[in-house]
């Protein structure tokens, strides 16, 4: 089978289990090419639901898990984004298929930050490669900070497991009515996926389901 017929098959059985209903987040499954952002090798294995290793003990999560994100952030085109943990570079592409779609009128723009360089300088080769080097921003660093330099940001996305809901740069670099999507809880026993709501100054959040994912490591995170 081919990749796009691979891809197309597994979008078919993500809607099919009511896991994605948004229209632009199906077009964005659709033409995503992930078995370029995953390690060479493992292609044949892009397009199972699975999460797949990435190196350094990281990993490229699930595409149901890619997909609830960004149905519960509620992207649209010319949304800011900001994306904490990198890691292959292939959600912050969707995201950026979503956001700046090619010859949009009102592009967005993709922030993302991950703390290891060799995972960041090969996310942003893949996005170069797939034409959304100029949609997205690979910044090396410490993404429990956030990245005030470009704040605030409509959505906020973390893609590692943190202590806390909401760790306070997230706080100050969210606009009123933006939301955050962060999975928070437990570094041992797993955490819950939270949608949490910028109202104001108060922080709305819902639990949507129980998750595990690798550890936000940083000055606001879990120590190494
Ligand atoms: N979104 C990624 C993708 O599409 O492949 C998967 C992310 S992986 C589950 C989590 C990533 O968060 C890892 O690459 C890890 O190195 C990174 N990470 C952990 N703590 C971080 C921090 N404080 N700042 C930036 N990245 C961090």
């Amino acid at each position: 089978m081919e990749f796009e017929e691979k891809r197309k098959y597994l979008v078919e059985s993500l809607i099919n289990r009511k896991i994605v209903n948004d229209q632009n987040v199906i077009q964005a499954m659709l033409k995503v090419p992930r078995h370029k952002f995953v390690p060479q090798g493992a292609a044949s294995s892009a397009y199972l639901d699975s999460p797949l290793s990435i190196g350094l003990g990281q990993t490229i999560s699930a595409p149901h898990m890619n997909a609830m994100m960004c149905e519960y952030l509620e992207l649209k085109e010319g949304d800011k984004v900001l994306e904490i943990g990198t890691g292959s570079g292939y959600h912050a592409a969707l995201c950026a298929e979503i956001v700046a779609p090619e010859d949009c009128k009102n592009p967005g723009h993709v922030y993302t930050i991950e703390r290891h360089k060799k995972l960041a300088d090969k996310a942003q080769k893949s996005l170069e490669d797939t034409n959304y080097g100029d949609r997205v921003t690979v910044i090396h660093g410490d993404g429990t900070l956030g990245y005030s330099k470009e704040a605030p940001y409509d959505k906020i996305l973390v893609t590692a497991a943190s202590p806390k809901k909401v760790p306070p740069p997230y706080k100050k670099q969210l606009k009123e009515g933006g939301i955050l999507c962060i999975p928070a809880g437990s570094r041992e026993w797993g955490q819950n996926l939270y949608i949490i709501r910028r109202e104001g100054d108060e922080f709305k959040s819902e639990n949507i389901t129980g998750v595990r994912f690798v550890s936000l490591i940083g000055k606001y995170g879990w120590q190494e």
